[in-house]
């Protein structure tokens, strides 16, 4: 028997197959100390899944037979294929056809870095990336080509994950633009040249922050304002961000001065969020009346102020008017000098920016309205959504996922900006050779291959007719809805958001919530608290998927009655303890991601 040490007398040199055998008469956990999930079989702590065995994916230290990974695996198609086959309840495009890209899950691409920087991790694919990125700003209206030297020419790059990630990253951007952070060549250090046709790097970047003027205390603290229709990814960025909200603001600096009054509140209480028309009852969409009055307060105040929109809602569907916002909220902000503002950051340095940043969720509606537009100019459709892309000078920066829409086998997506609304690099880029303008660090170029598949197979006439044949079937899985609510001769509480792909209708028994994958919201109509679930129109379900449901909603029990219950409005004081300080509301229910 040989040991470690004869081993390496021996060694003619790495050799793999030889380490495995060593390994192998060494014995197997031999003196090893090492747990391992199979001695006490974790999974009984776990959720029950119907049709998977969890004890055939018990990962042993010995790993698994051919045969027992083939049973388990063929066990998850069984329940993957069973589970698509009745989807329906989120926005996620679920037909994929991207054979053409099946070999390059054996190969580790990755486009680390700026997609416009070739950086040394050279089995990327960031020319698909570009593509994909030109692709998009022209469709949303920015300047193309992106040009570093061109400040309103677009900037972007393929998201790691969805648009959480690009929510994420705008409000990141827009923090620390409007708190007045710059970045700075250290003038301390030399200066080095990037390679590959990159662009100057510096060699050692420094953060600096403007300095609030005595009489403008104010002057960069962003205050963030959204509707109560907006995603939880928003909320999260504000924790992350520790970006502070007119709500948190305006409790803890200007209590019981609110100048909205909101419908459920007492005078002056600060609502958590700005009220999307119609509350709960309404469609979805923010009311810029609302929006304004508490824009207008902060404003007054010297708070840059940071609105987010949704294009596209998540339980909704609805399309906030950018458009209208920004028009009602420009005038204002001229008012108070937020339109442009100088930022001084030391001594003779300084620059120009606006006092406001408006970012735009467009998670599914930046995917699919430019294709309801064109086809509207041709006149093959009534309506289309609101502007909400680069052609508005207001708008800083847009986030998209790439798996809804169009579908992806994974989360992706696009986060576009300005040129002149980038962070310079927040780091020594001379590691990877490419300057560090993305959130992730590591960014999967398979991601950008499969958007670039995706958009090189379908020309704008059958992206426009996608969206037509969705736009029609969500009217059609409308109107059958409202047919069986008549038909049952019960309010079911069905409606839909004009142009959304997206139906609501009271929560149906959990079977038909699991077999369709249905996500749920509770939200309070009237005084009155109601469970909702909702179906989502995307470009691969049909007209038998809908007729099926609708069938299956048919029978006795599919919709259970619900307990009218009239919670009482939750108080803004109730679960703050003694002098702690009352922070965000974060939604458990009401985003539609349950
Ligand atoms: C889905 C969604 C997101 C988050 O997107 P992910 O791709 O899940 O990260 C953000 N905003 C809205 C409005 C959404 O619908």
């Amino acid at each position: 028997m040989s040991t470690a040490d004869d081993s390496k007398k021996a060694n003619p040199g790495p050799d793999a197959e030889r380490w495995l055998r060593v390994v192998h008469d060494a014995g197997l956990l031999h003196n090893v100390k090492a747990s391992h999930p199979a001695q006490r079989p974790p999974y009984k702590n776990y959720p029950v899944v119907p049709g998977v065995d969890p004890s055939l994916f018990q990962l042993p230290p010995q790993g698994m037979s051919d045969r027992q990974r083939e049973a388990a695996l063929a066990q998850t198609k069984g329940y993957e294929s069973a589970q698509r086959f009745h989807f329906l309840g989120y926005q996620a495009n679920q037909k994929l056809d991207y054979e053409n890209l099946r070999p390059y899950l054996d190969f580790h691409v990755n486009n680390i870095g700026d997609p416009f920087v070739s950086g040394n991790f050279t089995v990327n694919a960031k020319w698909m990336e570009r593509a994909v990125l030109d692709y998009y700003a022209a469709l949303w209206n920015a300047r193309w080509p992106s040009d570093r030297k061109d400040g309103e020419s677009y900037w972007g790059y393929v998201l790691t994950m969805g648009a959480t990630e690009g929510n994420l990253y705008g409000i990141y951007n827009a923090r620390d633009y409007l708190a007045g952070k710059v970045l700075l060549t250290d003038p301390k250090k030399p200066k080095a040249r990037g390679r590959n046709g990159g662009v100057a790097s510096a060699s050692r970047l420094v953060y600096q922050q403007a300095k609030a003027a005595p009489n403008a205390p104010n002057a960069y603290t962003p205050v963030a304002f959204y509707s109560q229709d907006t995603h939880y990814s928003i909320i999260k960025a504000m924790r992350v961000l520790a970006v502070h909200t007119f709500y948190e603001i305006g409790t803890e600096h200007f209590p019981g001065q609110c100048p909205l009054q909101v419908h459920g509140l007492s005078k002056g209480e600060w609502p958590q969020e700005v009220p999307s028309k119609g509350g709960n009852a309404g469609p979805g969409c923010i009311d810029v009346h609302a929006l304004a009055v508490l824009v207008e307060f902060f404003a007054a105040r010297g708070y840059p102020i940071l609105c987010i929109f949704n294009y596209g809602s998540t339980f909704k569907g609805a399309y906030d008017d950018v458009e209208a916002a920004g028009n009602t909220l420009l005038p204002i902000l001229r008012k108070y000098g937020l339109d442009r503002r100088r930022v001084q950051y030391g001594p003779g340095q300084h620059d120009e920016r606006t006092g406001y940043w408006f970012h735009v969720d467009g998670a599914l509606g930046a995917a699919y309205m430019p294709f309801i537009e064109m086809a509207h100019q041709k006149g093959l459709v009534a309506e289309r959504g609101p502007n909400f892309d680069f052609r508005l000078p207001f708008v800083h920066s847009i986030s998209m996922s790439g798996h809804k829409w169009i579908g992806a086998p994974w989360p992706t997506g696009i986060y576009m900006t300005r040129v002149k609304m980038q962070l310079t690099p927040p780091d020594d880029p001379e590691y990877i050779g490419s300057p560090d303008t993305t959130f992730a660090g590591s960014r999967n170029g398979l991601s950008a291959m499969i958007l670039w598949d995706y958009l090189s197979r379908h020309s704008y006439e059958a992206q426009m007719a996608r969206a037509l044949y969705t736009n029609d079937l969500a009217r059609y899985t409308h109107e059958k809805l409202l047919e069986l609510q008549t038909n049952l001769r019960r309010d079911l509480w069905v409606e839909r958001t004009p142009l959304s792909l997206t139906i609501r209708f009271k929560q149906a028994n959990p079977e038909l919530v699991f077999r369709y994958s249905l996500s749920g919201e509770t939200l309070v109509v009237g005084g009155e608290q109601r469970a909702y679930n909702h179906v989502f129109m995307m470009p691969w379900v049909t007209r038998e998927q809908v007729d099926a449901f609708v069938e299956e909603l048919r029978q006795p029990g599919a919709i259970p009655e619900q307990t009218p219950t009239h919670p009482a409005e939750p108080s803004p004081k109730s679960c703050g303890a003694g002098d702690a300080r009352q922070l965000l509301h974060v939604p458990h229910t009401g985003r539609g991601f349950r």
